[in-house]
């Protein structure tokens, strides 16, 4: 028996794709799930609609309005929030906790910004700055404004948040007055539908404010126009093929790259066996492998420690990956799930083939012991640590700078001194977020600087923040998400800033009678 064929939600109506579907998978069990096919919609009409009705009726809106209407939309998910947790641990194979990441992170940034919109001015731009003088008796000024984009937001979203990537950017899009479209990775494209589908039956959002089109992404790209803003999370090949297509290079559609990113950890010197710092540095090290099964964009790929300490660390962090219990996610003694898909296995086998060919494997979870699962079928794998055995090792390596596991995987990597860890971190080209572990303000502070044109976030942990400290991996609605170089040059989020991609800045230059009037 076939399986339900999920619709596409365009130009104010669900339509059916017209080809056999692609299908989705339980990655712990191996049994098909729904299936998805976007083969046949008409885009430019669904797009079109968007354009006018959904732009139209959001745009008739104020911001604190707007802001009503995402409270709106979290109360519909928060209602349905346990059939968000049964189709997680069925699509993506998570456990509870690494299903919360994603469901519950999506529910309090909607909430976050729909809170922000109470200090947005009840009006429908944003000014941007005081008017200037631009004659010398004062006659004639300019004043900047911030108007919402004319057209549409569409996004193209990774397997690996299927809440969470929706609505971390639908939030603030839709606060700005830009109707949304999603496309989400076809693998775990069910819950971000499912999402969708519960908003569009409350009818809490106007017509044509969000559609969602689950499928092969073909012809997406091709039905944008010059006043539609794209943002795209994945990997940096897609980024590039995104980056070459006419609606950017030659219609200057506003493109928001995510990509790749070699996040990196530094423990700080004069941190031995037992102080607090080196504690935090392993239980955080521990914790960014393994939460959903490491396939979170800001996990750490590479972990600094100072040359003596490697011995200290590599024990310690071993012992606690080894007590990480994998399998079934139904299971309530299992702590890490699976990957979210077989190919996604490979890609991980494979890349820890890759970097074994530069590094010394110290653990190795390619055949791990599963609770209540098959190992033959289910996309599962342990924990993995590398290292190399001196800084001199680090200096000369390029594969552990360059290669990113989308899995619970990190490197070791020593250093002698902390500013040859600085250039060693800079290696990865540009990434999401480093995490500093120490007690020492200055030398935290001297090394977060050396590192910030680097990042897009530097996460510094110390003992007296160290139970209040949000983690290094989890992107709060409050901070910037995104990173220079390799891990796409976006921008995100960072509360009210995150409005700034959906709207446009205008120079109005007039007599200030007129300048008054807006
Ligand atoms: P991916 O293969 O690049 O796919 C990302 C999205 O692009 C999917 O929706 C995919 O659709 C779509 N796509 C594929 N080819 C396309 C094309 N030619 N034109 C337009 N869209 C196309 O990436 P992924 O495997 O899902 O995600 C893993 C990667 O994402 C990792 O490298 C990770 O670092 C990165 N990531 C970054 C962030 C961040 O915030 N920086 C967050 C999460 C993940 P289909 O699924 O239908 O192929």
């Amino acid at each position: 028996m076939s399986t339900e064929l999920l619709s596409n939600y365009i130009g104010g109506r669900w339509v059916g794709g017209q080809g056999a579907g692609t299908a989705l998978f339980d990655p712990v069990l191996g049994t098909e799930l729904v299936r998805v096919d976007a083969t046949g919609l008409d885009l430019s009409g669904g797009f079109e609609f968007a354009r006018v009705r959904g732009a139209t009726a959001l745009r008739a809106l104020t911001y604190r309005q707007r802001g009503e209407l995402l409270s709106a939309v979290v109360q519909v998910l928060q209602k349905n929030r346990d059939t968000y947790y049964e189709i997680a641990t069925a699509n993506s194979g998570t456990v509870k906790n690494d299903s919360s990441v994603d469901i519950d992170g999506a529910i309090y940034t909607l909430s976050t910004f729909a809170k922000l919109a109470a200090q947005l001015p009840d009006s429908d731009f944003l000014p941007d700055g005081d008017a200037i003088s631009l004659a010398k008796d004062g006659s004639f000024q300019s004043k900047h404004l911030l108007t919402p984009v004319a057209g549409l937001a569409l996004f193209i979203n990774a397997f690996n948040f299927p809440a969470w990537g929706l609505w971390e950017k639908a939030a603030p899009a839709l606060l700005s007055g830009v109707p949304v479209v999603i496309k989400p990775a076809t693998s775990t494209a069910w819950l971000t539908h499912r999402m969708v589908q519960d908003v569009v039956d409350a009818a809490v959002l106007p017509a044509g404010a969000l559609s969602v089109v689950c499928g092969s992404s073909a012809g997406l790209l091709d039905a944008l126009q010059p006043f539609d803003v794209l943002s795209f999370t994945g990997s940096a090949d897609t980024a590039a093929t995104i980056r070459s297509h006419a609606a950017i290079t030659r219609l200057s559609v506003r493109a928001n790259i995510e990509a790749d990113s070699i996040n990196s950890a530094v423990l700080l010197p004069g941190h031995a066996p037992g102080s607090a710092a080196f504690d935090l540095f392993i239980k955080e090290l521990s914790r960014e492998m393994t939460v959903k099964s490491g396939q979170k964009c800001t996990a750490i790929r590479r972990a600094f420690v100072p040359e003596q300490v490697l011995p200290a660390v590599s024990e310690a962090l071993i012992e606690r990956l080894k007590r990480t219990t994998i399998g079934n996610p139904r299971n309530e003694t299992v702590r890490m799930g699976s990957l979210v898909s077989r190919s996604q296995l490979n890609s991980v086998l494979e890349g820890i083939e890759m970097l074994a060919t530069g590094a010394e494997l110290l653990l190795d979870g390619r055949r791990p012991t599963l609770v209540d699962a098959d190992a033959a079928v289910a996309c599962c794998v342990a924990p993995t640590l590398f290292s190399l055995p001196t800084a001199d090792a680090v200096e000369a390596s390029t594969i552990v700078h360059d290669t990113e596991v989308f899995g619970p995987v990190a490197t070791l990597l020593p250093y002698r001194e902390l500013t040859q860890s600085a250039r060693q971190v800079q290696r990865g080209l540009g990434s999401l977020v480093v995490s500093l572990y120490g007690d020492d303000p200055a030398a935290l502070a001297g090394t977060a600087k050396a590192l910030a044109p680097f990042h897009g976030r530097v996460h510094i942990v110390t003992p007296d923040a160290g139970a209040s400290q949000t983690g290094h991996g989890n992107v709060m609605p409050q901070s910037l998400h995104g990173g220079p170089g390799r891990a796409g040059g976006g921008e995100e989020l960072g509360g009210l800033r995150a409005l700034n991609f959906y709207h446009r800045r205008v120079a109005i230059q007039a007599a200030p009678a007129v300048i008054s009037a807006f």
